[in-house]
């Protein structure tokens, strides 16, 4: 439930509502809008009856959320979320934000040579992972916390933001003290006791779509997230489940208006996961763009076919620089659209 207060609410008014909410149990959310407050109250398992707040002084209307995910509906907040990363880059406006990296740290070097032409290609942000969720046991599984070491070494030198994946808790904790964004994986898009956690820990929160999540259960995740007390959350479709295995995953690109509709948060898009296959991710980046995304997380590799993980999904650092530019072309072409 929303409740707005008038233009003219005085900050006692605004005050007493939200007492009046934490007495009946529920917790309140004031957010200051431009022109006037309004008031999330969450925390109720049933419908409130909206007649307790509406006669209260300063308030204009009780707007009931319909949404079963309240605090990222469009409902609660009709302007998009912009995801400040660190002062002067924000995630969420109409230039969509280029994200590249190898799926792996694998050394310094390769995680350097990277991350130079990521950097030429006019990108902000680097990925790589640290700790990977490996089918197999038996497959590489990331440097670890070596690999965190060399990211935030690698993200100093050349000045980019980096986004790298945390599995558990104790990561997590680890990711947030040596990188910029922490990615939650498709596979632990339902790990409820993590989702609570990176709340908790508040840095900006990258959480893809699991392999066979509705629209409804992402957007849930991402529920927990702000409800821990985080708003800095960005969504990453990454494909889905299918039938057919001539593609690793079936990118879902209906999502991408779709959930843009429902939810205020930036969505971003990873065609690499998405198809598995390198020839599939420039025209999928490109789809993605012009459906709407507001920033891609694509892989690339020096040498994709010396990749310890997802060599077959890399991009060649050329293909990578040429998506870069293609990928300006299209934004431009959106905003005149
Ligand atoms: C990744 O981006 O490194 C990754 C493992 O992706 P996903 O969780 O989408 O499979
Ligand atoms: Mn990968």
């Amino acid at each position: 439930m929303l409740i707005v207060m008038d233009a003219r609410a005085t900050p006692e008014q605004v005050e007493h509502v939200c007492s009046v909410v934490e007495l009946l149990g529920f917790s309140s959310r004031p957010m200051p809008g431009g022109t006037r407050t309004a008031i999330g109250v969450v925390g109720n398992r049933q419908a409130i009856d909206a007649g307790r707040f509406s006669a209260l002084d300063g308030v204009r209307e009780v707007v009931r959320v319909t949404a079963p995910y309240k605090l990222v509906s469009r409902e609660w907040q009709p302007e998009d979320t912009l995801v400040q990363i660190r002062p002067g880059l924000t995630v969420g406006g109409p230039e969509p934000v280029l994200i590249g990296g190898p799926c792996a740290v694998e050394s310094e070097s390769q995680l350097l040579e990277t991350a130079t032409y990521v950097a030429e290609a006019g990108c902000t942000m680097l990925r790589a992972g640290a700790f990977k969720p490996r089918t197999s046991p038996y497959d590489f599984q990331g440097l670890g916390l070596a690999g965190l070491k060399l990211l935030h070494a690698v993200g100093q030198r050349l000045g980019l933001a980096i986004v790298t994946e945390a599995m558990d808790i104790a990561g997590a904790e680890q990711v947030a003290e040596y990188a910029d964004v922490i990615q939650i994986g498709a596979r632990n898009m339902q790990n409820y006791a993590l989702l609570t956690a990176v709340g908790q820990l508040g840095k900006p929160v990258l959480l893809k779509r699991g392999p066979s999540a509705t629209i409804k259960e992402w957007l849930l995740a991402a529920e927990y997230i702000l409800a821990a007390g985080n708003p800095r959350v960005m969504l990453c479709e990454r494909g889905i489940r299918s039938f057919d295995t001539e593609t690793r995953n079936l990118l879902d690109l209906s999502a991408v208006p779709l959930v843009r509709q429902l939810c205020h948060l930036p969505v971003l898009v990873d065609p690499s996961h998405g198809t598995g296959r390198r020839s599939l991710v420039a025209p999928m980046a490109l789809a993605a763009i012009a459906a709407g995304a507001q920033g891609l997380l694509v892989e690339t590799h020096p040498r994709p076919e010396l990749a310890l993980s997802d060599g077959a999904q890399s991009l060649t650092p050329a293909q990578f620089k040429q998506l870069a530019i293609d990928v300006r072309r299209m934004a431009s072409w959106r905003t005149a659209a």
